[in-house]
């Protein structure tokens, strides 16, 4: 399938819709078409991208009007344009839920428009999507653990299996179509980044989604891929938590660990060394040694921003 952006067919009544390059901010979504009635797997960063979407879905969400709008996670890449979905139940994990209400809109408005170093760093990372006028529409209904939910006649599975990349991310299975909708437990060509974690919690998702009956896997970024795609970013993550125990261990410092570990990724010719955002290990790092001491105060998001595009420099 070619990684271009807009509505993919994956059959058997799904559809998945790309943003290449998957970068920061261009996230996936998809559609579950039933009989009658939809289901859309997230809403993407801002209203203009959200719109477009919407529209390019016409042709499947005619005779089956978006019923049920899933948030995969609390990122604003993925529920950012809810407000544009009218007549559906926004439904997320009581975790995501939450974690909605922490960073809004008007927050990221403030950032790509502040002045000097902060704004300049925000906008190499935000600065082609426009959050003003977003009204945050949270959940109508929330879940713990597992919801089934009907959708025209087809029975979709909501897994909770965070925290890991955030707090509260959710997976959407599609069981009659073999087909899992990953949000951001999965990247593909892109370097997943660890919010939340333990790492070992998100292993454990990766390994839940292995054991799924799926051909079909749409990660949260990234083009459209297989089980494959899933054991890459298991592999990634437990060399990220093996290398960063060890550091740990040793009394490093996070961020000279993450530049440790990636000097070493990159003379190795690791392919993870190949993937975009490389920087995110510096947030991937910190995350292992917050779990292996819960104690720990680590930097602010200012400044786990500024380690990133360092370690991409
Ligand atoms: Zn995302």
């Amino acid at each position: 399938m070619a990684y271009r952006r807009g509505a993919h067919e994956l059959g058997d009544g799904c559809v998945a819709y790309l943003q290449p390059d998957g970068g920061w901010g261009w996230s996936n979504a998809g559609l579950v078409v039933g009989d009658g009635a939809s289901l859309l797997v997230d809403t993407l960063f801002d209203l203009r991208l959200t719109a477009e979407m919407l529209s390019d879905f016409d042709r499947f969400t005619l005779g089956a009007p978006i019923r049920s709008l899933v948030n995969t996670h609390a990122n604003g890449d993925h529920c950012y344009g809810n407000q544009l979905v009218d007549g559906a139940e926004v439904i997320a994990s009581t975790a995501a839920a939450h974690e909605m209400t922490e960073v809004p809109p008007s927050m990221l408005a403030a950032l790509n428009a502040a002045p000097g170093e902060v704004g300049d760093l925000f906008r190499g990372f935000f600065g082609a999507f426009r959050f003003e006028g977003i009204e945050p529409r949270l959940p109508d209904r929330t879940f713990d653990g597992r919801l089934e939910i009907e959708v025209g006649g087809r029975v979709v599975e909501l897994v909770e299996v965070g925290p890991a990349h955030t707090r509260g991310d959710v997976i959407v299975h599609v069981p009659d179509a073999r087909t899992v909708f990953a949000g951001d437990v999965l990247f593909v060509g892109g370097t997943p980044i660890v919010w939340a974690g333990p790492l070992s919690n998100w292993i454990a998702a990766c390994d839940l989604m292995l054991g799924l009956d799926v051909d079909t896997v749409v990660p949260g970024h990234g083009p459209v891929t297989d089980k494959a795609g899933i054991v890459a970013v298991r592999d990634y993550l437990a060399h990220v938590e093996a290398e960063a125990s060890e550091c740990h261990a040793a009394g490093v410092d996070a961020f000279d660990a993450a530049r440790d570990i990636a000097r070493r990724m990159n003379l190795s010719k690791s392919d993870f060394a190949e993937w975009g955002e490389f920087g995110r290990l510096a947030v991937n790092v910190e995350a292992v040694y917050r779990s292996l001491d819960p104690d720990r105060q680590g930097p602010d998001v200012v400044e786990l921003f500024r380690r990133m595009a360092r370690l991409e420099r």
